[in-house]
C-alpha cells in the first residue's frame, strides 16, 4: 500500500472508531452566520461554557449587532469578560462588524450562502482576525458546507495519529485534512476529534493506555 492509501485507510478507520465511541454528534439547528462569527471570536482561547456565557451576556446587554458595533468598546469588553482576552475580543468583534458594514452596507452575512465555498472562505478571511479555522467553523455550522475546522485539539490528535506530517503548520493541516476527510463526515469527525482530545489525547499527558485509537497511532507506536 502506498503512503497516501495507508493514510486514507487509517483515516477511515479512525473516523469509524471515534463514531463507535462518541456517536454522531447532534448539532442544534443552523445558526445565523453573524452570530456564529461573533461566537467564533469569543471562543478563541476559552472553553465552550465561557464562550456561551459571554455570548449570552453580550446579547442581553445589546439588542442588535448595530448596537454592539456602535457601543463604547469598554462596554462590549465588560459584557464578554467571562470569555477572557475580553479587550482584544471586543475590539475584534467591533472591527469585524464595521468591516462587514463597510463592504456590504449592512450587518448581514446570509449572502455567503449564494457563494461557492472557496469564495466564501476568502471573503471571511479578509475580516480582521478571522483565520482558516474561524472561516471553516462559520461555513460548516451555518451553511453545512464541507469545510474542516482545525482547532488545537484536532491539530494535536491528527499529528499524533500521523494523519498529517509532524512538522505541518496549522494552515497546511487545514488544506490537507479538508482535502482527505470525506465531505459528509467532516462535522462529525471534527467534533469527535475535539471530544477525544479533551478526554483522552490530552496535550500534556495523553491517556494512551485507555485510547481506542492506539493501534492506529504513530505517537503510540513510537513509544511502545
Ligand atoms: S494513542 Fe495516545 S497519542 Fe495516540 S491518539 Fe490515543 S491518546 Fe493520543
Amino acid at each position: 500500500m502506498d503512503l497516501d492509501s495507508e493514510i486514507m485507510s487509517k483515516l477511515q478507520e479512525v473516523i469509524d472508531l471515534l463514531k463507535e465511541d462518541y456517536g454522531v454528534p447532534v448539532v442544534d439547528g443552523r445558526e445565523e452566520p453573524l452570530d456564529s462569527l461573533i461566537q467564533v471570536i469569543l471562543s478563541q482561547n476559552t472553553n465552550d461554557t465561557n464562550r456561551d456565557r459571554a455570548y449570552q451576556r453580550l446579547t442581553e446587554r445589546f439588542d442588535t449587532p448595530e448596537d454592539i458595533m456602535k457601543a463604547d468598546v469598554r462596554e462590549v469588553a465588560d459584557a464578554i469578560s467571562v470569555a477572557g482576552l475580553h479587550n482584544i475580543k471586543a475590539k475584534r468583534i467591533q472591527e469585524c462588524l464595521k468591516e462587514i458594514e463597510e463592504r456590504r452596507g449592512g450587518l448581514d452575512l446570509s449572502f455567503l450562502e449564494e457563494m461557492g465555498t472557496e469564495e466564501a472562505k476568502k471573503w471571511l478571511r479578509r475580516l480582521p482576525g478571522i483565520g482558516p479555522k474561524s472561516a471553516a467553523v462559520v461555513l460548516n455550522f451555518t451553511f453545512g458546507r464541507e469545510t474542516f475546522p482545525v482547532d488545537t485539539h484536532v491539530f494535536r490528535v491528527s499529528k499524533r495519529l500521523g494523519l498529517i506530517p509532524e512538522y505541518s503548520t496549522r494552515e497546511r493541516a487545514h488544506k490537507l485534512l479538508e482535502g482527505i476527510v470525506p465531505g459528509p463526515r467532516k462535522q462529525e469527525f471534527h467534533i469527535n476529534l475535539i471530544r477525544h482530545g479533551r478526554r483522552i489525547c490530552k496535550a500534556r499527558k495523553p491517556l494512551c493506555s485507555e485510547c481506542i485509537l492506539k493501534k492506529k497511532c504513530d505517537f503510540y507506536k513510537e513509544r511502545n
